[in-house]
């Protein structure tokens, strides 16, 4: 068997599977097992592959097509146009995530060194990509899994922006040395009922009975880290809204508060403008 046949192949067994997005998948794990680029994989078609590497591959799919996620299992997710390391340790970054860094890029555009926290970084996507965007800026990661900042450490040093980056262990806003300027988190804020048979960690997935318990102790813990003038972005659920919006002014009185729609128009982002 060459590549191009095993390429059909694995395609083959995804579209039995009804694995959604089964022609980029297939590319994406052959690409992965040969270590090709996708120009690279066109020019080695006719290269014919051993058992032991056909048995490999078999694998990989087998593990996806029972439900593993395909970041797990290749290690790696794109999250605004940067490549993070992933495993089970840490959420598998969205791309609803990515309407939190257009506003904090926005809001930090104004401010000649930002302070920036990143309340429960994971593989440190958020941190990570405003720091690459950002040069000026100050930036603190905190999570309380000592397993995640591993990795969002290494995604630091992978993408050039370690010495901006101030890894923090700890709870919430907790470990923040000083009030910032933006304070930004996507916190676990999914119905423990709803969490059962995920794959992605339970930490970093799971808000409580009603998915906001997390959240709100955040915004109880928000006394003297946000810098006058500065703001508070989190990233909530569908149908969270009014209820963050009122643990946010019940926390904060003289916040300004606004929500921010993502491209399906769900209610995703809650952003608190301190005064
Ligand atoms: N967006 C994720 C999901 O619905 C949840 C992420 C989170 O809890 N922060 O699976």
């Amino acid at each position: 068997m060459n590549l191009k046949e095993a390429l059909a192949q694995v395609r083959a067994r995804l579209v039995d599977a009804a694995v959604e997005e089964a022609e980029l998948k297939s590319e994406l794990l052959v690409r992965h097992v040969s270590g090709l680029d996708a120009a690279g994989l066109f020019l080695a078609f006719e290269r014919d592959i051993s058992a032991a590497w056909s048995a490999h591959l078999e694998t990989l799919v087998s593990r996806h097509i029972q439900g593993e996620p395909l970041a797990y299992i290749l290690g790696r997710r794109e999250f605004y146009g940067l490549e993070f390391e992933v495993n089970p340790f840490v959420l598998i970054p969205r791309p609803e995530t990515e309407h939190i860094i257009e506003k904090v890029l926005q809001l930090a555009g104004n401010l000649n060194t930002p302070s920036i926290a990143d309340i429960g970084t994971g593989s440190g996507a958020i941190a990570i990509t405003l720091a690459a965007n950002l040069p000026g800026s100050e930036i603190y990661a905190v999570d309380i899994s000592s397993e995640a900042l591993e990795v969002a450490s290494r995604n630091a040093f992978r993408h050039g922006v370690a010495s901006q980056i101030i890894f923090l262990h700890g709870d919430l806003a907790q470990p923040l040395p000083k009030a910032v300027d933006i304070l930004v988190a996507n916190l676990p804020y999914v119905k423990s009922a709803d969490c059962a048979g995920s794959c992605e960690p339970h930490m970093a997935l799971d808000g409580g009975a009603n998915g906001l318990e997390i959240i709100e102790r955040l915004c109880e813990g928000l006394d003297g880290k946000i810098c006058p003038g500065g703001s508070v972005l989190l990233e909530i659920g569908l149908g969270q809204a009014q209820a963050v919006m009122a643990m946010l002014k019940r926390a904060v009185p003289s916040a300004h508060i606004e929500t921010m729609a993502d491209l399906a128009g769900i209610e995703r982002v809650v952003w608190g403008k301190f005064f």
